[in-house]
């Protein structure tokens, strides 16, 4: 079975043929963070205005990567939320315009599903597993009792972590999105600071990044109130100690109390080398019956390669769409 997938939730037009969910024939990521650094975030308008200039061609390109026309594809798939409306409606209607045109199946996929799913193209998931999803709008824990079945276990209550690395970047001058340099700086850095490890005693798997953020801020604030230096590298690498700490150990604390076979990691902070490490490390220590799964880089920011990935559990349950398909700005995995 061969899908081609499309991925315009935020700001990445992505076209992706996919092979029985598992292996990549193309994977085309075209990225508009040039367009939006100088605003220091993504600017929704600017966002849709290149996913409809980008998403033809990329199409094109990933058919083209993958050497095959549209009679070798057996059905186009689409993020349908969660993200900005403006952007998911490109991607939806591209796909919309390609499933009639060609008279392939329309399969929608939840973006979140689409971050878990990276993880099979790394290897096949076995079940129960528990996944990390960790990215610029989520932070959740994720129980998957069998393909196709999302259990949120816990979540943040207010900030995701990416969206708190890349404020502090801000405030600390980096270019948007700052999650990668600061991580980056963690690594030059000591921890030379205390930050506050939120919510990490509390019985339950949720999690908030707020207060930190904001203890991070007023570090930074008070310093420069005070003409006093503060030193960039050992800021990340204390702030990174400490999302690090609560991450992974709420992770283990669910891994636990599951009795699952694999931890998969995913989303864009799943990059986070400090994270990865911890994570496995951790997991070797205390849980070294369970497989650590970790997405390449490539896989772990938007791409449309996890969508067709996700999109194969689909197929096969026959979930499709009619073309009446929208957008879903709010949707939640599992509902
Ligand atoms: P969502 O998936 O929740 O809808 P999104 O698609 O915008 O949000 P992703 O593309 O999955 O988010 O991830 C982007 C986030 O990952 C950004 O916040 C970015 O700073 C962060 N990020 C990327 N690399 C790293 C890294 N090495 N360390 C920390 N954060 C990182
Ligand atoms: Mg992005
Ligand atoms: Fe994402």
């Amino acid at each position: 079975v061969t899908i081609l997938a499309i991925e315009s939730s935020c700001d990445e037009t992505s076209v992706a043929v996919v092979k029985n969910g598992n292996t990549v024939l193309s994977n085309v990521v075209a990225s508009q963070i040039k367009s939006h650094m100088r605003f220091g975030g993504v600017v929704p308008e600017v966002a849709s205005r290149h996913h409809v200039e980008q998403i033809t061609q990329i199409v094109e390109a990933a058919l083209n990567e993958a050497q095959v026309t549209f009679d070798a594809i057996d059905a186009v798939a689409v993020t349908d939320g969660p993200g900005l409306v403006g952007s998911l409606l490109i991607g939806v209607s591209a796909a919309k315009a390609l499933a009639f045109a060609h008279q392939k199946p329309l399969i929608p996929v939840n973006h979140m599903a689409g971050h878990i799913y990276a993880n099979q193209l790394v290897t096949s998931m076995r079940y129960p597993l528990l996944a990390l999803v960790v990215s610029g709008g989520h932070t959740e824990l994720v129980y998957m009792e069998k393909d196709g079945s999302f259990d949120i276990i816990g979540e943040t209550r207010d900030d995701a972590a990416g969206e708190a690395y890349d404020k502090i970047g801000r405030i600390l001058g980096l270019p948007y999105p700052g999650g990668k340099k600061m991580d980056e700086m963690a690594h030059e850095g000591k921890e030379t600071m205390h930050f506050p490890r939120a919510m990490i005693k509390e019985d339950n798997y949720d999690f908030s990044f707020s207060g930190l953020k904001s203890s991070v801020i007023n570090t930074v604030h008070n310093a420069r109130q005070k003409g006093d230096d503060i030193n960039p590298y050992d800021l990340a690498a204390s702030f990174q100690a400490s999302v690090v700490e609560v991450l992974v150990h709420k992770t283990l604390r669910a891994a636990k109390e599951k009795n699952i076979k694999q931890l998969l990691l995913a989303g864009g902070v799943a990059a986070n080398r400090g994270l990865r490490e911890a994570l496995s490390a951790k997991m070797a220590l205390e849980l070294p019956e369970v497989e650590v799964v970790i997405p390449p880089l490539s896989l772990c920011g938007d791409n449309a390669a996890m969508i067709g990935a996700a999109a194969y559990t689909e197929y096969r349950q026959k979930h499709f769409a009619g073309y009446n398909l929208n957008a879903h700005p709010g949707l939640v995995l599992g509902e």
